[in-house]
């Protein structure tokens, strides 16, 4: 596709926001060409827009201060060989710009100079993809601002190229999925391999039902070895069984994989493939027999990530236990392991006394104060002012 230059209709300056997200289920399963099924929610990055001078990139962050300026002709030269002389978080919302320019084969004189600040009120680091959250607010200014017309199945790609090349993470398209395409009250079911999309009402608050966030507070790191064991083990499981990922295999086809592969390798693969069918069945549970129903296979995806997967970790296993024991009708860790958040599915009139309760616990393990919250599905990326 290529760009135009601005007209003088397109806005020169704005509002956009994008969400975090929470994995309702599907850990892990992204990278295997799998299932998973995520919501945006309440929680936002903010980017306001302005013109800027000619030629030229700038962002600011409130948690970063100093501006990092560029022009936008030099984002190409810089990307993916030379990131590491851009600033960590900077080069996530320039790399959405280099992706967006490159992808669209637009010539970085042919648009305006751009300034961005954001602001956000997405815990970082905690699983709730604050990244995809600059990303797709990134990528949503931008395109309107560039007049580039690509749409939010486009927007997410360019977020994800951003993670992998320009800052080097290897994440799946789910985060920037969920955080562009999110809708209210519904969460996302995602063919991480065809990318194709469905909206699943969730019904939570009409049943009277909350999802609960305890934020460890212990910060993960997808660059950490474990993060890469899982995806190599995944890769190892793949090409014993002779298929391209673990989406082409079945819960059937488990004992001939425990056959070919050493225990480790297999407990890895057996989460995937069980988790993929996890997401299904919950999928198909919601619509049939309403969202209480779906407690049960969260709580058997937060055992197979803890016994096969063994991505858990002692806070996020105290949060799971201390909130089904105060009446949450189901919980699991989120996100990628080794630290963030879990969530609950729960009364609302048990938040309270499970928040408390969970506090209680974590007090008496020693552990670091958690960050309770509830989240409610939310609307994707979108402009706002
Ligand atoms: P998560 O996505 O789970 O929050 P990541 O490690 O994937 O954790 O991404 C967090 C990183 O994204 C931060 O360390 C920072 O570099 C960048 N980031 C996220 N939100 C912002 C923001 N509002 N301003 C600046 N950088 C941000
Ligand atoms: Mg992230």
């Amino acid at each position: 596709m290529t760009a135009t230059s601005p007209s003088p209709a397109v806005p020169t300056a704005g509002t956009w926001s994008a969400p975090g997200r929470v994995n309702l289920i599907g850990e892990h399963t992204d990278y295997n060409d799998g299932f998973v099924f995520p919501f945006a929610i309440e929680h936002r990055t903010r980017v306001d827009l302005t013109t800027g001078r000619d030629g030229v990139i700038r962002v600011r962050s409130s948690f970063a201060p100093d501006p990092v300026e560029l022009p936008l002709a030099e984002l190409d030269a810089l990307f993916p060989a030379r990131r590491d002389e851009i600033t960590e978080w900077a080069r996530y919302p320039l790399g959405v710009a280099w992706a967006l320019l490159d992808e669209t084969q637009t010539d970085p004189a042919s648009v305006t100079g751009v300034d961005l600040l954001f602001s956000s009120d997405v815990p970082v680091g905690a699983g709730l993809s604050s990244s995809a959250a600059i990303e797709g607010a990134t990528a949503a200014a931008l395109n309107d601002v560039w007049d580039l017309g690509l749409d939010s199945v486009a927007l997410a790609r360019i977020g994800r190229r951003a993670e992998n090349d320009a800052v080097g993470a290897p994440t799946g398209i789910m985060d920037q999925t969920a955080a562009m395409r999110g809708r209210a009250d519904a969460g996302i079911f995602l063919d991480c391999r065809t990318l194709d999309a469905e909206i699943i009402p969730l019904g939570f608050a009409a049943a009277g039902l909350e999802v609960l966030v305890i934020d460890t507070r212990v910060s993960h790191a997808h660059s950490t070895g474990g993060y890469r064991e899982r995806r190599e083990a995944c890769e190892r499981g793949a090409a014993l069984l002779g298929v391209p990922a673990l989406r082409d295999v079945s819960v059937d086809d488990l004992p001939r994989a425990e056959e070919l592969m050493d225990d480790v390798t297999f407990r890895r693969v057996r989460h995937v493939v069980t988790e993929d069918q996890r997401v299904l069945d919950a999928v198909r549970t919601l619509q049939g027999d309403g969202p209480r129903a779906v407690g049960p296979l969260l709580d058997a995806s937060h055992a197979s990530m803890r016994d096969d997967f063994g991505i858990s970790t002692p806070e996020l296993d105290l949060a799971v236990t201390t909130a089904r024991a105060a009446g949450a009708v189901g919980a699991r860790m989120t996100g990628g392991g080794f630290g963030g958040a879990a969530i609950a599915l729960i009364d609302h009139e048990l938040v309270p006394a499970a928040t408390s309760a969970i506090e209680t616990a974590f007090a008496d393990a020693g552990f670091t104060a958690p960050h309770i919250f509830t989240v409610h599905p939310s609307d994707g990326a979108r402009r706002d002012a």
